[in-house]
C-alpha cells in the first residue's frame, strides 16, 4: 500500500485529492498537512499534523497543490527527511525552482504545472507547431476563475517555453504580458501571454499560431479540477517506484 501525504489538504485541489484517494487502489491516504483544524471530516486512521517532519515521516509521497511560500518550506523540510514528491503548485520562484533542483537530488520529484494528460500532449503539439510555422505569430491565452493568485498561469508558462524553445530563443527576452497605448507594431519573435480571470473557469489554454491569410489555434479546456487531482495521483503512483531526480509530468506519462 502506497502511504499519500497531502499538503494544501483544504484547498480546492487538494480536497480532491483526498476524495480521489478512496478509489485508488494500492494507495492510501497517511496523513495531511493542517495549520489550523480542518472545516471538513476526515478518517481518523489520518495523521492530521501541522509538523512538516511529521508529514514526511507518515508518507511515501508527497503531494503539494498549496502556494509558493508553502511550497517552499515544505521543499526545506525534504532537504532533512527526503520523500518522493509531486509538486503542482504553481507561481514558483527562481529560488523556489532551484530548491526543487536541490531537493531532486535526494528524492525523486515530480513537478508539473499542469497534471492534465491533454496538456501534456498541447506542450509537444505547440513545440511541433512553433518549429513547422516558423513565420506564423505566436500568442498565447489563458483564462482561469476569479480566485487564482499568480498570473499568467504555470501553464500558459510552460506553452510559451515550449514555443520560445522550439525556436531557439530565450522565453525572458521575447515575453510580452500587456498591451497599452502607442506601442507600434509587434516584433517577429515576441509571443504574448494574456491572462483572463472571471467565474468558476477550471483552466483554458489558447496557443494561436498567426500568418497572412491563415492562423491554427490550439485550444485546451479543463471542465473539472478532477483532472488534476487523477493526474497528481498518478504521477504519485509512477513517482515512488523511480530514483532521485527531477521529472515532468511527460516522463510519467511516457509521452
Ligand atoms: P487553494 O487556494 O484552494 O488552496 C491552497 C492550499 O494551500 C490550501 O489548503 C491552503 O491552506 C494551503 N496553504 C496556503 N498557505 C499555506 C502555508 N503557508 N502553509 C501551508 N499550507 C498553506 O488553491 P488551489 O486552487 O487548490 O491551487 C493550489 C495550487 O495548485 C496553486 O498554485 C494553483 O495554481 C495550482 N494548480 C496546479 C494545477 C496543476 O495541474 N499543476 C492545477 C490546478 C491548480
Amino acid at each position: 500500500m502506497i502511504k499519500v501525504g497531502v499538503f494544501g489538504a483544504s484547498g480546492r485541489v487538494g480536497k480532491l485529492i483526498i476524495e480521489d484517494l478512496k478509489q485508488s487502489e494500492g494507495m492510501q491516504l497517511s496523513a495531511v498537512y493542517a495549520r489550523r483544524e480542518l472545516d471538513f471530516g476526515i478518517d481518523p486512521s489520518v495523521l492530521v499534523t501541522s509538523e512538516m517532519d511529521a508529514l514526511l515521516r507518515a508518507s511515501d509521497v508527497v503531494i503539494d497543490f498549496s502556494l509558493p511560500e508553502a511550497c517552499e518550506k515544505l521543499l526545506e523540510a525534504t532537504l532533512n527527511n527526503p520523500t518522493p514528491l509531486v509538486i503542482g503548485t504553481t507561481g514558483l520562484s527562481v529560488h523556489q525552482l532551484n530548491l526543487l533542483k536541490e531537493a531532486s537530488q535526494r528524492m525523486p520529484v515530480l513537478y508539473a504545472t499542469n497534471m492534465s494528460l491533454g496538456v501534456a500532449l498541447l506542450n509537444k503539439l505547440v513545440y511541433q507547431a512553433s518549429q513547422a510555422l516558423r513565420d506564423f505569430d505566436i500568442e498565447i491565452v489563458e483564462m482561469h476563475h476569479r480566485h487564482k493568485k499568480d498570473a499568467p498561469s504555470g501553464t500558459a508558462l510552460t506553452l510559451a517555453e515550449s514555443a520560445a524553445k522550439a525556436r531557439g530563443l530565450e522565453l525572458d527576452e521575447v515575453r510580452v504580458s500587456g498591451r497599452d497605448g502607442n506601442i507600434g507594431e509587434r516584433s517577429k519573435d515576441e509571443i504574448a501571454v494574456m491572462a483572463l480571470r472571471g467565474g468558476d473557469i477550471v483552466g483554458r489554454h489558447t496557443v494561436g499560431f498567426y500568418n497572412d491569410g491563415e492562423f491554427i489555434e490550439l485550444n485546451h479546456t479543463a471542465t473539472s479540477r478532477n483532472t488534476f487531482s487523477k493526474g497528481a495521483i498518478r504521477a504519485a503512483r509512477w513517482l515512488v517506484e523511480q530514483k532521485e531526480g527531477l521529472y515532468s509530468i511527460s516522463d510519467c506519462l511516457g509521452l
